[in-house]
């Protein structure tokens, strides 16, 4: 025979249990944040390619596809610089970065010109040359070039992932200014995805399979980043 707090015990004890088994997600960590920026947009068409196709729609689509990617994982907050065609400054994108303050941001680009047989993706980063302005306008009171190490761990994994769908397509892992980078504190890596200037390319970047499959491996990068 139990007591009355013994019972009572009991039960405080299953509804603990009923609790975590209904709400399991209240014992996890808070979600990654995840900014992807679709480069261009609106008036500014980008880099155009083959049968006039535009940069700003390769890159629409592929961090559309990206976002519903990384969706599916539940562990993820994604939050994209436009979902529409339409015109955006690196001001207002900067703006937007700052205020949601994300662990991560990926840049995508597509890539134009060196001649009509150029192919291959490009990643760049902000180089630690950068990062002492940086930190001037991010008010730090310390360096802390953290991030950066993140932006190469981040770098890495992209290009393992683009090189298993796009082998010998490598053109390089590149330290650059990154205007977009420029007084962030975060990891930031610009993926210029191909070049539309080649039709080759450009009947790649413009199939919805090509995006889908790029977003797969943009998503398992930043999956395994985490
Ligand atoms: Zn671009």
């Amino acid at each position: 025979m139990l007591q009355t707090w013994q019972k009572y015990t009991v039960f405080l004890f299953s509804v603990l249990a009923l609790c975590l088994a209904v709400f399991p997600g209240t014992a996890q960590t808070a979600k990654h944040i995840v900014v992807i920026d679709a480069a261009h947009g609106g008036d500014d068409a980008g880099v155009l390619g083959v049968d006039g196709a535009a940069e700003k729609d390769v890159t629409l689509a592929i961090a559309l596809a990206l976002q519903k990617e990384l969706a599916k994982g539940g562990n993820m907050e994604v939050a994209l610089t436009r979902n529409t065609d339409r015109t955006l400054s690196l001001d207002e994108r900067k703006k937007a970065i700052s205020k949601i303050n994300p662990a991560l941001v990926l840049s995508l680009h597509a890539n134009g010109g060196f001649g009509k047989n150029a192919t291959g993706f490009e990643l760049y980063y902000p180089g630690f040359s950068k990062a002492g302005a940086a930190n001037k306008t991010a008010k730090a009171a310390a360096p802390d070039y953290g991030y950066l190490n993140d932006t190469v761990k981040l770098a890495r994994l992209v290009q393992k992932n683009l090189d298993s769908l796009f082998p010998r397509q490598r053109r390089g892992l590149r330290e650059a200014g990154i205007p977009l980078a420029e007084g962030l504190a975060l990891p930031v890596l610009v993926v210029e995805i191909g070049f539309i200037t080649n039709a080759d390319g450009k009947k790649k970047l413009t199939s919805v399979k090509t995006q889908a499959e790029i977003a797969g491996a943009l998503a398992k990068s930043i999956q395994a980043f985490f």
